[in-house]
């Protein structure tokens, strides 16, 4: 089975989408994954896909958005980038999965221990990497809780920065993304953010509370 076809999807709301993904991971963490037939759904996708939601996470090996969520080929629209970081591109690939393909939901998902972070943590420099490592900095110099080892062999360093930088992440999907941001104010689409723990395999979905909360410290913080 696939998650979507298009009768389905009329009825899709932003909620439903995430609670998906959450059940999703639900049936991962508890090894109760759905048996696909995955040749049978390339036939069914061929000529079209219906992805869900829309997904921005890193490209560690260990990040497979469809694996930890449970999904089928065409449920995710799936855009992965060392540090997950919300290029021009990923956000040129969102836009075309939310208004074209009519994805409801967009993830932006940060985890732990991951490699893109500890390097920018650790001023790290290699040639192309580099534009990669300049877009989590921000988030480096966010995080105020740590005052010594700010480096990438303190744990809860590099994966407080890995969450600020999901959330910075966020602010520049709203920033840059005219598109997106009219189809979130119109409650079409979501934007949600969740960091993937790589020691237990669970998704962590932050609430919106927390991230006004965030947003508002790192605001201020930036402006002193
Ligand atoms: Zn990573």
């Amino acid at each position: 089975m696939r998650t979507h076809y298009w009768e389905t999807r009329q009825s899709l709301t932003p909620q439903k989408a995430l609670s998906f993904l959450k059940e999703g991971n639900e049936r991962f963490l508890n090894n109760l994954r759905i048996n696909r037939n995955l040749l049978q759904l390339v036939n069914e996708t061929a000529d079209q896909q219906f992805p869900f939601t829309a997904i921005l996470s890193c490209s560690d090996s260990r990040i497979s958005t469809e694996l930890i969520f449970d999904q089928g080929l065409g449920d995710i629209f799936s855009i992965r980038l060392a540090g997950n970081v919300a290029s021009i591109n990923a956000i040129g690939s969102m836009e075309y999965a939310c208004k074209i393909l009519g994805s409801k939901l967009v993830v932006v998902m940060g985890h732990t221990n991951c490699g893109a972070i500890k390097s920018a943590c650790d001023g790290a420099s290699l040639d192309n990497l580099n534009e990669v490592l300049s877009q989590i900095k921000p988030s480096i110099e966010a995080e105020t809780e740590t005052v010594n080892n700010r480096n990438s062999a303190n744990k809860r360093f590099v994966n407080n920065v890995a969450r600020l930088n999901v959330i910075h992440n966020m602010q520049m999907i709203r920033e840059k993304s005219a598109i997106l941001a009219e189809l979130l104010e119109r409650g079409e689409i979501d934007l949600v953010g969740s960091m993937y723990d790589v020691e237990t395999g669970k998704v962590e979905f932050l609430s919106h509370h927390y991230l006004e909360t965030e947003v508002y410290e790192s605001n201020t913080l930036q402006s002193r």
